[in-house]
């Protein structure tokens, strides 16, 4: 394997999903040499839809991305439970917007990659990263595979690992998903829809099993404003039959269910994908003397909702941070403060986050809030509040409350 003369950077970003395009457009702003490995080639044909949450929109706001105004907002939201539903609006917050929007994932990726060219990162897409380079325990870049088949190595004095979450070479160099904590398994499908440019998103929380008994998770449907709709599923590994149902049968049911009122066509655009999503920074360790891991690879995504985008941009933003302090300074000593950093943004909120799914994952107490949420305004308020992390600092509302609640718990819980 020879070094390919332009693969040499400051900084080696594995994944060019939301998280690697952020880390990198932020390093190359400040001046770095970057180079992104994508496997896919852009544009790549995935029409799903993703939500991108009021805290997403804000942490994309320090990138030049033209459509970002243009992505299709919803400001509301409807739960909808055992044939009882309550529209609500996105909860208000001092930091972020009060809407949320859902974009194409291809838009979207490919708006966050241009950004990382536009400035002046070096995307090698349709490429593979097969496995890093390690030279006397220091992780100095990655084999790659170029679409022509051909081998070389890339290098660089740190490496951001954003190869998503099944994140191989994150396990190659050593990480682990911590077995005991909760994950999710996500399922979706995009129809056309007369109904694309609803202003309102759904999410179906009385999820069950063939046998009926409650499954801790949601469906959802999301207009995309562009002639799509995308249904989805996102279930919980703390629920009591997770083993045994599959979440595309699952997507199925919800369709059947729930399909007629978002007049959805009777066949899908494209197959629908899926996978799974480690949730709450279950992913360990975050960081070597010359590696950081962001997004799904870390185990990122907010273990209430399985959403991981907004975890994977802020992730990324963290760690280009870092990585920016160790090349000004010359020293890798910055890189032990990411796992600190990660602690202070998320783990008060993701333990307890942690702990509500276990809690959810007992039928009686999930299907109990559920239909409060479904049926009283204020709990769908706090139910959404406290699943999106939008919690007012030294407020008092229910949302509030319960957190308080749960944060007591999750002190003396072990393992939570
Ligand atoms: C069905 C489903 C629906 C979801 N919907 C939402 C939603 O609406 N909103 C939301 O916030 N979250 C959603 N999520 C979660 C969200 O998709 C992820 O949390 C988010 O994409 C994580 O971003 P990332 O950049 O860390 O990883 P990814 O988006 O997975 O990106 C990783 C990238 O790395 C590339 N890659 C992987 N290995 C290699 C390699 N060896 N070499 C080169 N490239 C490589 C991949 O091609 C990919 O582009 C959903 C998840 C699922 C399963």
């Amino acid at each position: 394997m020879t070094a390919h003369p332009s693969a040499t950077a400051d900084v080696l970003v594995i994944g060019g999903g939301p998280g690697g395009s952020a880390a990198a457009a932020l390093l190359a702003q400040r001046g770095h040499r970057v180079i992104v490995i994508e496997r896919k080639v852009f544009p790549h044909a995935d029409r799903s839809g993703a939500l991108l949450t009021p805290r997403s929109l804000t942490a994309l706001r320090q990138f030049e991305l033209p459509q970002l105004e243009q992505f299709h907002r919803v400001r509301h939201v409807r739960i909808t439970s055992e044939g009882r539903s309550t529209s609500t609006t996105w909860p208000n917050h001092p930091q972020y917007p009060q809407y949320a929007a859902v974009a194409s994932r291809s838009a979207f990726n490919q708006q966050l990659i241009r950004a990382a060219v536009a400035e002046g990162a070096t995307v090698l897409a349709g490429h593979d990263a097969t496995d890093p380079i390690v030279e006397r325990g220091f992780a100095r870049g990655a084999n790659v595979t170029a679409p022509d088949g051909t081998t070389f190595e890339a290098r660089s004095e740190y490496t951001i690992v954003a190869d998503g979450a099944n994140s191989r070479f994150g396990r190659a160099l050593g990480t682990f998903r911590r077995p005991t904590w909760p994950y999710a398994l996500g399922h979706r499908a995009t129809y056309l829809s007369p109904l694309h440019d609803a202003s309102e998103i759904e999410l179906v929380v009385d999820l069950r099993d063939r046998s009926g008994t409650p499954i801790t998770g949601y469906g959802w449907m999301l207009p995309a404003g562009d002639g799509h709709v995308t249904v989805g599923v996102m279930m919980m590994s703390t629920s009591p039959s997770f083993q045994v149902v599959n979440p595309a049968h699952l997507l199925a049911r919800v369709i059947t269910d729930h399909g007629a009122r978002w007049h959805l066509a009777t066949e899908p655009v494209a197959p629908g994908s899926g996978g799974r999503v480690p949730l709450g920074m279950s992913v360990q360790p975050s960081a070597g003397p010359t590696y950081l891991l962001i997004g799904d690879a870390a185990g990122a995504a907010n273990p209430l909702s399985g959403a991981g985008i907004e975890a994977a941009l802020e992730t990324g933003a963290l760690a280009a941070g870092v990585v920016d302090e160790a090349l000004q300074t010359g020293t890798s000593a910055a890189l032990q403060q990411y796992s600190q950093l990660l602690s202070q943004h998320y783990e008060s909120f993701y333990k307890v986050g942690r702990l509500t799914t276990r809690v959810l994952g007992q039928p009686t107490m999930s299907r109990r809030i559920n239909r409060l949420a479904a049926t009283r305004r204020p709990a769908a308020d706090a139910f959404l509040r406290l699943a999106t992390g939008e919690l007012r600092p030294g407020r008092a509302g229910i949302a509030e409350l319960a957190y308080r609640v749960g944060r007591t718990i999750s002190i003396v819980a072990p393992d939570a």
